[in-house]
């Protein structure tokens, strides 16, 4: 099944409960634009290579576009457009003043030499100049891209439109207008619906075991961050496989290890597996998946807990911290096992929440603290929880389906004061 259909799955169910017009649904079910370009750059070797380069809007009933750039491989338009849908709910379902939008280039960055990341993140910007904008569409970081790279975005885009413009996008370095825990951003705002959700279930363990997939920006953070909230991180994993250790992994030495990439500062040159410093024991992506754990976070790819493998997963509650980690099919199985997924439109939000936060202050020309930006975050995240569970009682569904309603609400209100037929 496409990315797409799999999204949409999750999707119509909220639109059966709430009941919303024919207008909406049909508003609702394709993006308002979706452009592929191609982008020309010059090799250090001196050819001359096109990489296909898109920017999909998904809606832009409650504000500009806003999401992330990715650079990988496995760039496409069912991918760009589904992840554009994810980003529409999010920002709806945190009450952010955006709607949806993604983007990204089909490329394999860890081949690229640092000059020719930036010849390409440049290129990015002379194509899509004109698509995107502080009050159009304003992409930010994600998958293999970073904060030097929004950095010679925002550089680009003001030499081409001969304005300095910062507000153009979000997650730059602080010297150009950057918000303070803008990268740590995804993890804490993680952590917050985390901790949320362990109150009201004492039944977890008093020092959660947990299994992380995934330790790019996100899923590295957030393994520092649980390990220091106490948690036994028992396993993580990159592309190049995983690492376990039952009485849990030391996870400062993890990090000394991966990040050892300096060049990049994003690619997982060095594989965890690999580290000289920890003890553990290697094991697959597949195997780290189907542990016995408190709590599994896929904080990777999408599809990565289908109906193939769900059979397998034996954790007492799923964090999605990647965007569509957990298929709808997979899903619905695991809930009626009763075990509890919460959805990554409300989990990974702390990344485009403290995106808005830097936004803001480039439009206003302010300075928030580190102090302000926690406070803020953790009080939105939280919130969003609240919303979410409530929903999930009143309605006795799944946290998923809750948090699409509350988002389509939200969403339906404005499409509908827009104007549609009643
Ligand atoms: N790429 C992140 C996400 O998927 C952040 C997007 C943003 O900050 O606009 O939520």
């Amino acid at each position: 099944m496409m990315l797409f259909e799999d999204a949409s799955a999750s999707l119509a169910r909220a639109m059966e409960l709430l009941d919303v017009s024919e207008d909406v649904v049909e508003r609702l079910r394709v993006p308002v634009a979706s452009v592929k370009m191609s982008l020309p750059v010059r090799m250090d070797n001196g050819d001359l290579e096109v990489f296909p380069a898109y920017r999909v809007r998904y809606n832009t009933a409650l504000g500009p576009g806003k999401g992330g750039l990715r650079f990988h491989p496995a760039v496409d338009v069912d991918h760009m457009q589904t992840l554009a849908l994810w980003m529409t709910f999010k920002c709806a379902l945190l009450d952010l003043p955006f709607g949806g939008a993604k983007g990204g280039v089909r490329v394999d960055p860890k081949t690229l030499s640092k000059m020719e990341l930036e010849r390409l993140s440049r290129a990015y910007i002379d194509v899509f100049a004109e698509f995107i904008g502080p009050h159009r569409d304003v992409p930010a970081p994600d998958m293999y891209t970073n904060a030097m790279i929004m950095g010679w975005m925002a550089d680009q885009y003001a030499t081409i439109m001969r304005r300095h413009s910062p507000a153009v996008i979000t997650g730059k370095p602080l010297a150009l207008g950057g918000c303070p825990h803008r990268q740590e951003a995804t993890a804490s705002g993680a952590v917050s619906v985390i901790e949320a959700y362990l109150e009201a279930h004492q039944h977890v363990s008093d020092s959660p075991t947990v299994a992380i997939q995934g330790f790019g920006n996100a899923g590295a953070k957030l393994a520092s961050q649980l390990y220091e909230a106490g948690f036994r991180v028992v396993a993580v994993s990159d592309s190049k496989g995983a690492v376990y250790a039952p009485e849990g992994l030391d996870i400062p030495s993890l990090r000394r290890h991966k990040s050892q990439d300096q060049v990049h500062g994003v690619y997982d040159a060095y594989a965890l597996r690999d580290c000289p410093y920890a003890k553990f024991e290697k094991i697959t992506n597949g195997e780290l998946l189907a542990l016995k754990v408190d709590l599994l976070i896929p904080a990777a790819l999408e599809n990565q807990i289908t109906e193939t493998n769900v059979d397998q997963v034996r954790a007492g509650v799923i964090f999605e911290v990647a965007n569509g980690p957990v298929t709808h099919k997979a899903a619905q199985k695991l809930e009626a096992r009763d075990v509890d997924v919460l959805p990554g439109i409300l989990v990974n939000a702390g990344g485009v929440t403290v995106s808005y936060y830097e936004w803001g202050q480039n439009l206003r020309g302010e300075r928030w603290s580190e102090k302000q930006v926690v406070s803020s975050l953790k009080a939105r995240m939280r919130d969003a929880y609240r919303r979410v569970d409530a929903k999930r009682q009143e309605l006795k569904s799944s946290w998923r389906l809750a948090a699409y309603v509350v988002a389509l609400q939200r969403l339906n209100e404005a499409l509908r004061a827009q104007g549609t037929r009643e």
